[in-house]
């Protein structure tokens, strides 16, 4: 059994602890800081085994070098960004299945938001964490990588069961949803899920995680075959990366 506690970090991060509660291995992904890992480590007297970064981004690896210190973990993480992984122990990629305790961790290579981002899915417990790649209706910027190389990642994402959790590293949601409303303003579930969203936010709670269900429904970037996003971007009737690189670009300069 695989228990999996959400911590807000920084401005909107969220940082991820995973507990097999039958070997007591415990990771932590992506963290961003240490004092709220230490902290919730203490409160449930748990020891902390291993970092899982996706990414070298250093709201995503800030407290590596401090958590290893402190902990003796082990850093996994991509095995294309070994060099911008600070103390990386065990380099991973796609296709690699890495044993956490009893829970395993099936590895994909996303690249686009990085080069070298990749993301964890932990089949049995129906958990994607997929860093800065998928957001709820939202995802990450192309700092390194082209739409192509990003839509490609994507997919590997869209094609996992709908049931299956997306656990991201930002709380993104109402601003992406503005823009989501924007580009496909006939969406009735991406309008019934914006009320929801507002709703949480406004109680100061998480939208996230989502699911893979909710995202193909309301995700404007895993629905380039929508008529209405194509004529939004512009690219009625093209192919999915260009409508996907158009509403990717949309986004960069959306005002909302
Ligand atoms: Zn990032
Ligand atoms: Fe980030």
């Amino acid at each position: 059994m695989l228990q999996i506690i959400q911590l807000p970090a920084l401005e909107d991060n969220y940082i991820y602890l995973l507990n097999d509660s039958s070997t007591g291995a415990t990771a932590v992904v992506d963290p961003a800081e240490a004092g709220p890992v230490l902290a919730e480590l203490q409160r449930r007297t748990w020891k902390l085994t291993h970092i899982l970064n996706t990414h070298h981004h250093g709201d995503h690896v800030g407290a590596n070098l401090e958590l290893k210190k402190l902990t003796g973990c082990t850093i996994v993480g991509p095995r294309a960004d070994a060099d911008r992984i600070p103390g990386l122990d065990v380099p991973v990629g796609d296709g690699d299945f890495y044993a956490m305790g009893s829970a395993s961790a099936r590895v994909f290579d996303v690249p686009g938001h990085t080069r070298g981002h990749i993301a964890y899915y932990f089949e049995a417990a129906q958990a994607l964490f997929c860093g800065d790649t998928l957001f709820a209706m939202g995802c990450g910027r192309l700092f390194e990588g082209t739409p192509a190389q990003m839509w490609h990642s994507l997919g590997k994402f869209a094609a996992l069961p709908g049931a299956t959790r997306v656990y991201c590293a930002h709380e993104y949601t109402e601003s992406n949803g503005r823009y989501a409303l924007h580009v496909e303003p006939d969406n009735v579930a991406l309008t019934e899920r914006m009320v929801q969203v507002r709703k949480l936010r406004a109680d100061g709670r998480p939208t996230v995680p989502s699911t893979i269900a909710d995202e193909l429904a309301t995700n404007p970037f895993l629905r380039p075959h929508s008529a209405t996003i194509q004529r939004s971007v512009g690219k009625s009737g093209e192919d999915a990366v260009s409508v996907f690189a158009a509403t990717r670009a949309g986004k960069d300069s959306f005002r909302g």
